[in-house]
């Protein structure tokens, strides 16, 4: 493997300490929350770009998670952009060169594709040319993150807790209050008042203050994933990804260090069945273990009964809003899993949370350094990789627009791996008989090789984020579950047993039907996501959830004046310029006459 990295565990060697009192401004260009992969990458390369950074953190000590443990190849590129790429290095990383797909006694392999030759070294790669991922115990990746942003000049790092949003005389966001962890239990803890520019909001899934941006927006959760830690599990494919699609729901495995596996079974339902009744334990032994490929079922069974402690996380789904737009909500940026999130099935939010600082950086950071153009990114608009510094204190004319360019800048990965985890979540939890039909099409696409393979992988790692190429992968594999419905063999009873053959003319109608029933549960399953996405291209509007509430605030019921209606009204009309050139806007449920 030409890139492993080595088995040493340089980021476990030394506590991390915070920033020196003597050190600290009282003043920063920005004030970011939460010290998580997104908070402390983002600290780490706006401070590279010249902006001053204080990055607050409740606990410095290094996390202990079951998230964040497998980067697709798309988020080490945007890690190399940040030049953060050493952080993958010295932690124990397992190069990930694809995923295995399991399925009954089946299995399909999905490799990621050759590195494009105009974005070589912009990655990590093998030495069959293929671009790889990498997956880590979570806390070391996080740790090298903050131990790199702690290095990095113009960076102040704190151990405290963000209690509140601090709101200046004229209503814009102008910092936080935060508590100082205290070193020694007898001292009091003492209050912060941290001021800056600009307030970044990145603390994480279960975020407290992810709705000072103006959005009302809560997220929803379908299923948990419980999780055990192998120890030297056989993996059928080492080196890859491992999505077994079982009855109860899909599970994942991947390594996470020469010696540990990461074991993610998907427990459908909001509340999970209880743990101290052995309902949980029960429902892995009986529904869960069966389902796994052979030679893993002793190691899983053996750790189940062990004890080990089953661990949870809510899979929630979160769409992104557009920020920074209306009048009341100055000052304050909602990033990470704060801002957007979906199902972890495919592994995508540490790389759009990556790739947001990317953007980002480009779109607010200082004149000193802005992360480098890919090749594909070359010939997008001017205003949306613009990379010219803005005024942090005008925010109506610099950091409004810019908050916009960012938004259309994160739009082509967001809404692909925000789209495709929700929709194969669909397929591969499939509960009815048409999502069952699109699951077997699917397996099936991906056994057909060539592109069937490329085109998707190209998606779910974040190298080929193209919305129209999802949604064409997408169709095609709903008509061809429908073609494989009337022409692939199946198993029919019979007085002599069991057959399988092709279904007869007979059958006709009935198949007929079911394929429309697939059909529309294909849309079904995917147009209320690209939905969310198209109604994220509208700026927020606080407590406006439908049309004609929308259709109010713009006519200025609400209480806005004349002029702040039609400076509104301006905004909404370039924010939707986008979408109304590829024709969306037929589909948005927006006054007509205000979008001619
Ligand atoms: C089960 C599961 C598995 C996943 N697996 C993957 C995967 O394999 N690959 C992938 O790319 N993504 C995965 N994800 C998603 C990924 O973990 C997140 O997208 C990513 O961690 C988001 O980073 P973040 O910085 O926004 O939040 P976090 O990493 O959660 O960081 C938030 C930080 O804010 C701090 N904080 C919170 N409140 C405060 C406060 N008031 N004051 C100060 N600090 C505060 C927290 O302590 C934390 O350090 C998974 C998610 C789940 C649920």
């Amino acid at each position: 493997m030409a890139s492993a990295s080595s088995p040493t565990l340089s980021s476990s060697a030394a506590p991390l300490a915070q920033s020196p009192l003597a050190s600290r401004p009282t003043s920063y260009d920005f004030v970011i929350v939460g010290a998580g992969v997104v908070g402390s990458a983002l600290a780490f390369s706006l401070a590279r770009s010249g902006r001053t950074v204080c990055l607050l953190e409740r606990d410095l000590s290094k996390p202990d998670r079951i998230v964040g443990e497998l980067l697709q190849p798309g988020g080490v590129r945007a890690l190399s952009l940040l030049g953060l790429g050493d952080c993958l290095e010295g932690i124990d990383a397992i190069p990930v060169e694809g995923y295995q797909v399991f399925y009954g006694p089946r299995s399909v392999p999905i490799g990621y594709p050759v590195e494009d030759e105009s974005e070589k070294g912009l990655g990590v790669e093998s030495v069959t040319g293929k671009v790889e991922g990498r997956s880590f115990h979570h806390g070391n990746f996080v740790d090298a993150l903050r131990k790199r942003a702690l290095a990095q000049p113009g960076v102040t790092l704190i151990e405290a807790t963000v209690k509140d949003i601090v709101t200046n005389a004229s209503g814009v966001i102008a910092g936080v209050i935060a508590t100082e962890k205290q070193s020694s239990s007898s001292a009091a803890p003492s209050t912060l008042r941290i001021e800056g520019s600009v307030t970044v909001v990145a603390d994480g899934c279960f975020s407290k203050f992810r709705k000072t941006h103006g959005s009302s927006i809560a997220p929803t959760v379908r299923s948990n994933f419980v999780a055990l830690e192998l120890i030297h599990a056989p993996l059928p494919a080492p080196y890859h990804g491992h999505v077994v699609l079982s009855p109860s729901g899909p599970i994942l495995l991947y390594q996470i260090s020469t010696e540990h596996t990461r074991i993610l079974i998907d427990v459908p339902g909001e509340k999970l069945p209880s743990v101290s009744k052995g309902e949980l334990q029960a429902h892995i032994r009986d529904k869960v273990i069966p389902s796994l490929p052979e030679k893993l079922r002793p190691c899983v069974s053996k750790t189940l009964e062990s004890g080990q402690r089953l661990r949870s996380m809510p899979n929630s789904f979160l769409p992104p809003s557009m920020q920074g737009q209306t009048e009341n909500r100055k000052g304050v940026i909602v990033v990470g899993d704060a801002m957007n999130m979906r199902h972890p099935l495919t592994g995508g939010g540490m790389s759009v949370g990556l790739w947001d600082c990317v953007h980002l950086t480009r779109a607010l950071g200082g004149a000193r350094w802005s992360p480098p153009l890919l090749a594909s990114e070359q010939s997008q608009p001017k205003d949306v990789t613009a990379s010219a510094p803005v005024d942090l204190h005008a925010w109506s004319h610099s950091i409004r627009p810019a908050l916009r360019s960012w938004h259309w800048s994160r739009k082509p990965l967001a809404s692909v791996i925000n789209i495709l985890a929700q929709a194969l979540y669909s397929l591969f939890g499939a509960d009815d008989e048409a999502l069952a039909v699109l699951r077997e099409g699917c397996f099936k696409y991906f056994e057909m090789g060539g592109e069937c393979v490329a085109g998707p992988v190209g998606l779910l790692s974040g190298l080929r984020p193209r919305p129209t190429l999802l949604v064409y992968h997408f169709f095609k594999v709903a008509l061809f579950s429908i073609w494989c419905l009337f022409a692939h063999p199946r198993a029919y009873a019979s007085r002599n047993g069991e057959i399988v053959r092709k279904p007869g003319i007979a059958e006709y109608p009935s198949l007929a039907f079911k394929s429309l029933l697939v059909f529309y549960t294909a849309c079904v399953v995917i147009l209320p996501v690209i939905w969310t996405e198209l109604k994220a291209n509208a700026p927020t509007f606080e407590d406006v959830t439908s049309s004609s509430a929308l259709d109010a605030s713009l006519r200025g019921s609400d209480g806005l004046n004349d002029g702040a209606f039609h400076d509104l009204l301006d905004r909404v009309n370039s924010s939707l310029r986008h979408t109304r050139k590829s024709g969306y806007m037929n589909y948005l449920p927006l006054p007509k006459r205000y979008l001619a």
